[in-house]
């Protein structure tokens, strides 16, 4: 196909995972013209949900959380009855020292954790009077300062690398928090913004999936806009366009739009974007991404007479390869955990069998809470989380031309809410830009 007529301005977005399926969602809200190309066969990118044995098997995200963003999508697109929703008192657990307790998010629960000791404590108390964090300092080194080793090594450590399968000794504050720097800075120290956040009884919202697993957010979506989706046309390169903003080329043709929109991972943007901006190319292709191993496991926790979780985190002074473990079991009554191997920490574990992680994972998952555990099923991804690591500094020698944007989740936050909020705030800008 190649451009006829003109039509009326119009964004071409590439990826259908759940940014660039909102990204369209909001745009046919503001009433603007889009086409959406996706290479696979099925929408949701990393968000996918697989039946296997009759279980759900979220083989990306776990959960989300239902914020106002997550919970406008239910609404517009009448899912609610499909919702499946975690009990909100359901803890985040660490495991140290030979247990697994919960991690602390009230005074009160810091007060009586046993995770930490009483002198830990104390040092976590006299955190106001420590420097602010520095933009240059690994995470681990600003925690260790500023809350001290153990509790870095029992809590903070396993809570933030985990959701990140990284070291936050790599990972350099300015790229890793800049969030909880902002926060710093409002409220005069961490310890401050905490106690404001509970006092403020701000709740997390609660986690949620679907009957069918989360997949089915993007499928939802893609359903509504399903005249505007492509499925199976992988974009091969964005181009200048004398005519009309920028070509996008497909096996099927060229089309051209006025404004692009890039929600692909790093090193595909890069690829796409060899011939319009080859140093950026370059940079982009410097990012690393955390390998990760995802092995599920069957068991029976109430059997077994455990205490139903989130999941845990593993604390760093426990022998084990797992990195953490997510309980689907008792959040949605899925009757599997899926227990995460690999990371920064450890990334030579994806070069075992996959029998070989599966025994792992069951033979460390069952000494840790005392349930049996069987292998279902492993998934490697090769390219998992972002590292937020030193990588990073390339990031700032990323220029696009003007017209051509990423919204990805290595150039901003990677949780779904927060993939779809900033599909939303492109929108609006796309929105005002054309009209
Ligand atoms: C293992 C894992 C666990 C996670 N857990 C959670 C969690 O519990 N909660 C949470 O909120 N978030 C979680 N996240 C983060 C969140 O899932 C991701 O940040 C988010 O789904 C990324 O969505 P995206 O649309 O930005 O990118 P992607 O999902 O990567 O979508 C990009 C799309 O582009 C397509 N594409 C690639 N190349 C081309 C091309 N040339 N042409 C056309 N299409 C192309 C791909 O096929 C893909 O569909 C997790 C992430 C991972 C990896």
């Amino acid at each position: 196909m190649t451009t006829g007529e003109r039509s009326p301005e119009s964004v071409g977005i590439v990826g259908a995972g759940i940014t660039g399926l909102s990204l369209a969602h909001y745009l046919a809200d503001r009433d603007a013209e889009f086409t959406l190309f996706e290479a696979a066969a099925e929408p949701g990118g990393v968000v996918r949900s697989d039946r296997v044995d009759g279980h759900i098997l979220e083989r990306g995200p776990q959960r989300v959380r239902r914020t106002e963003h997550v919970e406008g999508m239910i609404r517009d697109l009448g899912l609610e009855s499909e919702v499946r929703t975690a009990d909100p008192d359901l803890p985040v657990c660490v495991y140290a020292d030979g247990e697994i307790r919960p991690a602390p998010f009230s005074v009160e629960g810091f007060g009586e954790t046993d995770l930490l000791s009483a002198e830990a404590k104390r040092r976590v108390l006299a955190e106001p009077y420590t420097d602010p964090a520095d933009p240059d300092e690994t995470a681990a080194e600003m925690f260790v300062r500023k809350f001290g080793d153990e509790t870095y090594r029992n809590l903070l450590g396993p809570l933030f690398g985990g959701t990140y399968g990284s070291d936050p000794a790599e990972m350099p504050v300015g790229h890793a928090l800049s969030g909880l720097v902002k926060l710093e800075a409002r409220h005069g120290s961490l310890l401050k913004a905490a106690i404001a956040r509970t006092m403020g009884g701000r709740d997390t919202p609660p986690a949620i999936s679907f009957d069918e697993g989360l997949q089915r957010l993007p499928e939802a979506l893609a359903d509504a806009h399903a005249e505007n989706v492509r499925f199976e046309t992988p974009v091969t390169a964005v181009r200048a366009d004398d005519d009309r903003g920028y070509e996008l080329e497909t096996p099927d043709g060229t089309e051209s739009f006025d404004r692009v929109v890039l929600t692909t991972p790093a090193d595909l943007t890069a690829d796409l974007v060899v011939d319009l901006a080859p140093e950026s190319a370059d940079a982009l292709r410097e990012l690393h991404y955390n390998p990760l191993a995802m092995v599920y496991l069957r068991t029976d926790l109430d059997a077994a007479g455990v205490e139903p979780a989130l999941g845990y985190q593993v604390g760093f002074d426990a022998d084990l390869r797992t990195l953490g473990v997510s309980w689907n079991a008792s959040m949605f009554d899925r009757g599997v955990v899926t227990a995460f191997l690999g990371g920064m920490h450890d990334p030579a574990i994806l070069d075992e069998s996959e029998d070989r992680m599966g025994e792992i994972a069951a033979s460390e998952f069952e000494a840790v809470t005392g349930a049996e555990a069987e292998v279902v099923t492993v998934n490697v991804l090769r390219r998992g989380f972002p590292a937020y690591d030193d990588s990073w500094d390339a990031v700032e020698r990323v220029e696009l031309p003007e017209g051509v944007r990423l919204a990805t989740n290595y150039t901003a936050r990677m949780g779904v809410p927060s993939r779809i909020r900033e599909a939303e705030s492109v929108a609006d800008d796309l929105a005002a830009a054309l009209t």
